[in-house]
């Protein structure tokens, strides 16, 4: 299987892609991540009911964060929590895999530089991340990006701002969102960052989370070994993996 986007892009385009050998049941193996991000990048509040569940206002400019690319696990996790957090927090997330370069590129080139799709749990230690100015820690331990369960190529899904998130916690629905609700859309959002820096073939941009996270319930409802998060996002699938 090629490792990098712009193999896979000379498979597709080249290879004969008709299976080969016998079938193996999705039961019978572990997925990891589709992919070793290059760079795997987040956005807070971008969806505006999350900005009011936590108390906060909308900023004027989308606030971009970095993840670890250390903490990527495959979409099954499991997710273990660190000894130094007690408030381990959950973000079901659209993730869009960058497919070429982009530098200063308009919102159109934008989408046209996405290779595809795929989920994101952008696990958060919620005590680290109100502690701490910079989020390295908070956002970037070992499991905190459980990702998949495939990369969806973005001619099966035309426009990203069509999808419904939803997340649930033990069976119990906890996101029921809809990335038409971004306050700053995906084709605007990896404009804006190639506006700062660069984005390259491989790079995994999570589009952030709407309302529903742990923080949000009064008292808030962090996640404790045993739970089950379970992900959806429309056309793409679900994500689901413990916490240990
Ligand atoms: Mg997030």
């Amino acid at each position: 299987m090629p490792t990098r986007l712009d193999d896979m892009y000379a498979v597709m385009r080249g290879a004969d892609l008709t299976p080969d050998g016998a079938p193996v049941s999705l039961g019978d193996v572990t997925l990891l991540a589709p992919l070793r991000p290059g760079k795997l990048l987040g956005v807070a509040k971008n969806y505006a009911d999350h900005a009011a569940e936590i108390n906060e206002g909308v900023p004027a400019e989308p606030s971009i964060f970095t993840k670890l690319v250390s903490s990527v696990t495959g979409p099954a996790g499991p997710i273990v929590r660190p000894h130094y957090t007690r408030q381990l927090d959950y973000e079901g997330e659209l993730a869009v895999v960058v497919g070429r370069t982009l530098r200063d590129a308009s919102p159109d080139d934008a989408l046209a530089g996405i290779f595809g799709y795929t989920i994101i749990n952008d696990v958060s230690a919620r005590d680290l991340q109100a502690a701490e100015p910079q989020w390295t820690r908070a956002k970037g331990g070992d499991t905190f990006a459980p990702m998949g369960p495939w990369i969806v190529t973005v001619d099966e899904i035309p426009d990203p701002q069509d999808l419904a998130v939803r997340t649930w916690v033990n069976d119990e629905l906890r996101q029921d969102g809809h990335t038409s609700q971004m306050i700053t859309p995906v084709a605007d959002l990896l404009s804006w960052c190639s506006a700062n820096f660069r984005l390259e073939v491989g790079d995994v941009v999570a589009t952030g989370t709407p309302a529903g996270v742990g923080r949000g319930f009064d008292p808030p409802r962090y996640l404790v070994p045993g739970d089950l998060v379970r992900i959806e996002v429309e056309r793409i699938g679900v994500i689901a993996h413990e916490v240990r």
